[in-house]
């Protein structure tokens, strides 16, 4: 489980990244990119008193579009409240009231995230009381005068934010990967759980039609651990009327489902067959990370570049996961099994990533600057203002466009192949969500009905 997360919301110049740098002083980012480049949307850890958090600024970027901008505010702060247990709405109370501030905290209102109100620029304490009291009017509780350079003011605040975060205790980090094994019935699933628990937990039998239930494997490996989730042997149960395929084509899905990485077992005997690209596709619905395993390796007849061949024709087939690794082993032999972990944790890795607004902005800017979006036939370009990732598991970045419509299939897949390119998720599907400025009100969730690209 991660930190739960405080998200600061405000009109720019308010002095949001201000506070969260005050609040979480010179820790380090939880996000981690490439060195060099300054991030906006980063989650930092902090703490007060007995409670742990991650504090997230919503500032987003905007290019070069000033219309756009209240609209896409509103859309950062939804992202960032979306996953908030608070937020701390921070207004300037130097400059007093807006009417932006308050078009702010009317939308505030509607969401079910609690929020505290912070009056930052409140340097003189008898004074900040003044100049917050006419925040009152915002009608979100009590103003807390504060001073995010001085510092003055954000302990009374903080005191009534961690009000929303749940006490330290309460949270165990599970780190543990969960690690579905998926194919079709005498791939050899059984045989490979064998052959990675390096035990005979698993009964493996030649004769389909063997009755067992769905055991979870833990197994440890440098300090890491992985359920392994077998799905193995549960095929036909005697005398149940919904047969074999019913059967274990749901207990897959229900496997699939609980997991963080599928191994997706193949047998290189067959190929991949159409059953194996039903599965296959599945598997990406669900937005997994996926290592290929070719199996049963040793019982082909091959020379140096049999490898190569098999290699083409799988990823031919599997061309929709062409993102997922394929490793050729044999379970009975144990071949290239001890390769499968370091794999299964690159693909874990690759699915529970955060890149920051910055980044996935220098990126759209490249692409765009290569090649520009299409023109429709009105003589219309498409535009896109900005992305942010906003979840990840599997990683899925929304994209501010002026209209989804001009941007067609092929300009979809060239700006998700710069994302592939230049950020590198291996093992992991990545989506991308298109989305119109004329959103303006985004409802609490919205952001977790991901379209696939
Ligand atoms: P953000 O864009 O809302 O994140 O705001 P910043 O943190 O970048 O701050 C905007 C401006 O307000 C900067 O010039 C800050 O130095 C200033 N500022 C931030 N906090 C305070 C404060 O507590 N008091 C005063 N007087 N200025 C502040
Ligand atoms: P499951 O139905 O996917 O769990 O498959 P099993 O593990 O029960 O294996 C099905 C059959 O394939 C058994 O006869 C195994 O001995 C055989 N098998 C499994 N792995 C390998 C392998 O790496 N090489 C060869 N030659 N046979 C294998």
């Amino acid at each position: 489980m991660k930190l739960p997360i405080i998200a600061v919301i405000g009109r720019p110049n308010v002095g949001k990244s201000t506070l969260v740098n005050r609040i979480a002083g010179d820790q380090q980012a939880i996000v981690h990119d490439q060195p060099g480049i300054t991030r906006d949307r980063t989650y930092r850890p902090g703490f007060w008193q007995d409670r742990n958090f991650q504090i997230v600024d919503t500032g987003g970027i905007v290019f070069d579009d000033e219309e756009a901008f209240l609209p896409l505010i509103r859309e950062q702060a939804a992202i960032a409240l979306n996953e908030a247990a608070v937020g701390i709405f921070v207004v300037d109370g130097k400059n007093g009231l807006s009417a932006a501030d308050i078009e702010i905290a009317e939308w505030l209102r509607k969401q079910t995230v609690p929020i505290v109100v912070a009056v930052n620029k409140c340097e003189s304490i008898d004074q900040g009381y003044v100049q917050a009291a006419e925040f009152w009017e915002l009608g979100m509780g009590e103003p807390f005068p504060i001073s995010a350079i001085h510092g003055s003011g954000t302990g009374d605040m903080l005191d009534q934010v961690i009000e929303h975060i749940p006490a330290i205790d309460n949270l165990t980090e599970d780190t543990t990967i969960n690690v579905a094994i998926i194919g079709r019935p005498n791939v050899g699933k059984s045989s490979l759980l064998n052959a990675l628990t390096g035990e005979q937990r698993a009964i493996v039998s030649p004769i389909s039609g063997t009755t067992r239930d769905a055991i979870d494997t833990l197994v440890e490996r440098n300090g890491q651990q992985y359920r392994l989730i077998d799905t193995a042997g549960i095929r036909r149960k005697k005398n149940v009327d919904y047969g074999a395929e019913f059967f274990s084509i749901n207990r897959a899905f229900k496997a699939i489902r609980r997991s963080d990485v599928v191994l997706f077992v193949v047998d290189v005997l067959d190929g991949a067959t159409e059953q194996d690209l039903k599965l296959a596709g599945r598997i990406i619905d669900e937005g997994r990370a996926v290592v290929v395993i070719a199996n049963k390796w040793d019982a082909i007849e091959k020379d140096t570049y049999t490898i190569n061949e098999y290699k083409k024709e799988l990823q031919a087939r599997l061309f929709f996961m062409e993102w997922a690794d394929i490793l050729f082993i044999s379970a009975q032999t144990g071949q290239r099994v001890n390769k499968i972990l370091d794999l299964v944790d690159q693909a874990a890795e690759s699915h529970r990533r955060r890149v920051s607004t910055s980044v996935i902005n220098e990126v759209i800017q490249e692409a765009v600057t290569w090649h520009s979006p299409p023109t429709n036939r009105q003589g219309r370009q498409g535009k896109i203002y900005y992305g942010t990732q906003v979840r990840n598991q599997p990683p899925t970045i929304s994209l501010f466009v002026n209209d989804p419509k001009r941007f067609n299939d092929n300009y979809r897949r060239y700006i998700e192949k710069q994302f592939r390119k230049d950020l590198a998720f291996p093992g992991t599907p990545i989506r991308l969500v298109w989305r119109g400025k004329k959103v303006r009100e985004i409802e609490r969730g919205s952001s977790n009905r991901a379209t696939k690209v």
